[in-house]
């Protein structure tokens, strides 16, 4: 009995951690957002373009950290969230190749958007890799897919905002509401973690013999 009801509390709390998770997302993108809208113009652009890299990785870290629920070792958890807000932020990297230079103010302005910032290709990437990870029978390959689609959906998704979400090559979407960004923000990691289990399930059923799905990330 006693060993019941600490079961269910422990139950209640870590709902809360993932309720407060989720709603850290969206404060998380209003605050990043309003400090980049409202910096002093003479402010260092550097400066600007850190607070908007640090925001990229907080949206996908705490994203990751709600959508993956079946890691056994916290601290590996941790590293992986970690990995995912920096995939996230490392995205940007892509104005600068696509200006030849490192100059902030070149890749800044940059009149289209360079390729990294294709939907199309990271979700396709993702979805051969959980096709691949069903056949080989690999949670890690699986669950690699969903930090990428984690890492570079939230990345766009914020971006789109203001620019509309490029499926290369067929176009972009016209950009959408603030209001509408927050609330994506919030469904997405609820989408990603019902999927993420829904696919989890299929692979221990793989016609692959003799292999156990290893749940390390
Ligand atoms: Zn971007």
């Amino acid at each position: 009995m006693k060993s019941l009801l600490f079961s269910s509390k422990m139950k209640n709390k870590t709902n809360w951690r993932r309720i407060i998770n989720l709603i850290l997302i969206p404060v998380t993108a209003v605050v990043g957002d309003t400090v980049i809208q409202y910096m002093n113009p003479n402010i260092s652009l550097l400066l600007k373009c850190f607070t908007d890299s640090a925001t990229h990785f907080l949206l996908a870290s705490f994203s990751w950290n709600y959508v993956e629920t079946s890691s056994m070792n916290k601290r590996i958890h941790l590293v992986v969230s970690i990995m995912c807000g920096l995939l996230a932020s490392i995205i940007d990297i892509d104005h600068f190749i696509a200006v030849g230079t490192i100059s902030l103010q070149a890749a800044t302005s940059l009149p289209h958007r360079p390729l990294l910032h294709c939907t199309t290709l990271f979700t396709i990437a993702a979805l051969l890799f959980a096709i691949v990870s069903i056949r080989i029978h690999s949670i890690h390959l699986l669950k690699l897919s969903f930090i990428i689609v984690t890492a570079t959906w939230t990345h766009h998704w914020r971006d789109g905002y203001r620019r509309g979400i490029w499926i290369c090559p067929i176009g972009s979407t016209p950009p959408y509401s603030y209001f509408v960004y927050l609330i994506g923000l919030i469904v997405m990691p609820m989408g990603l973690q019902f999927g993420l289990r829904f696919v989890s399930d299929l692979v221990p059923k793989s016609k692959v013999k003799h292999a156990a799905p290893v749940y390390l990330i």
